[in-house]
């Protein structure tokens, strides 16, 4: 516990936002979470399951929202700008107040990348072309139209992701097996369709993940089929038309769809970048938040005061996530106490 109560602001109340305001709650700090949607919770109160348990995103969000409700939140806030005085930042909120503040925690998450940007999937442009997004929110609500009673359904992975053309060099690390988790999913609602995850490699580094990738196979016959997706069109009835050649027997192939989902890959919050650019925090040539170093320094930025937490540096697994936010945290606790 600190003798003076400095102030200090998280920018992000997604999971590595509530979670680094739990422990510092925890470590007798009074953070205050900075949120512009009208809710906390983020990406992740926006899915339906996880992987690889298949638990309720509920199960995760649920307690962390109850153990931070005496957090003082703010809704529906934007930070306007930051501004760095000499140990300390203020930042200018979009409601015109101010916060000083003597540690800064960027929790702000990612953004899915644009799937229209790669025209040649369709997106925007043929109806029954989704993301990955659009179909957690049907698993959550049921309500798109799109979706009814898929007989064949496509997953193609690494869309805006592992793509110079696209920006975005890096893989976004989760979307394989996110992909793997909604094509159970497809299975489960729809038993009869025959499923397809067009892949450049699976990336399945995580614990459990190999193995769920062996029971999509095994209990749900989803099938994997190695080889970029050349053209997608549509056909008279509506349905899409996936042209692909299959690297792995070197024949191309050719399948109707009912529906074809878009792996989306992960980029930084352009928000993070327009604030780490204002207060001299350092970007990434890959297009993320700069950390001190890669090694034991992630949750550290280049500049005294300022933390991160989550996917402003990179692609992250939940895990890794809330690793990081408790890391985080004690960082900005050493931080306060180091003497000066
Ligand atoms: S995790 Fe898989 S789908 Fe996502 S970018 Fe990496 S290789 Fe592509």
């Amino acid at each position: 516990m600190v003798n003076r109560q400095p102030v200090i602001s998280i920018i992000g109340a997604g999971i590595a936002g509530l979670e680094a305001a739990r422990q510092l709650s925890a470590l007798g700090y009074k953070p205050v979470l900075i949120e512009k949607a009208p809710v906390v919770g983020g990406h992740v109160a926006e899915w339906n399951r996880l992987f690889p348990d298949m638990s309720p995103s509920e199960d995760l969000t649920g307690p962390l929202r109850a153990q931070t409700a005496g957090v003082r939140t703010l809704l529906n806030t934007e930070v306007a700008s930051i501004n760095r005085l000499k140990d300390e930042y203020n930042l200018i909120l979009s409601d015109g107040s101010s916060l000083l503040c003597q540690a800064v925690l960027f929790a702000t998450g990612f953004h899915l990348f644009d799937a229209s940007k790669k025209e040649e999937y369709g997106y925007g442009i043929y109806d029954r072309v989704i993301t990955n997004r659009d179909l957690e929110a049907w698993f959550n609500h049921k309500d798109d139209r799109r979706i009814d009673h898929p007989k064949a359904v496509g997953f193609v992975h690494c869309v805006g992701s592992r793509d110079v053309k696209a920006g975005n060099a890096q893989c976004s690390k989760v979307c394989c097996i996110t992909a793997i988790k909604e094509a159970i999913e497809i299975k489960e609602e729809f038993p009869d369709a025959e499923v397809y995850c067009f892949y450049m490699d699976l990336r399945l580094f995580g614990k459990k993940y190999e193995d769920f990738y062996i029971k999509a196979q095994r209990d749900y016959g989803i099938h994997f089929i190695r080889g970029r997706v050349s053209e997608v069109g549509e056909a008279v009835d509506g349905r899409v038309v996936v042209k692909a050649e299959d690297t792995l027997n070197g024949k191309p192939i050719k399948v109707t769809l009912d529906l074809l989902v878009l792996m989306a890959g992960i980029v930084c919050n352009p928000d993070a970048q327009h604030y780490a650019r204002e207060i001299g925090v350092a970007v990434d040539d890959d297009g993320f938040l700069k950390s001190r170093n890669n090694v034991d320094a992630i949750t550290e930025s280049s500049r005294p005061g300022v933390f991160f937490a989550g996917s402003c540096t990179g692609a992250k697994t939940v895990p890794e996530t809330l690793a990081e936010a408790r890391s985080a945290a004690l960082a900005i606790h050493q931080y306060l106490n180091k003497p000066r």
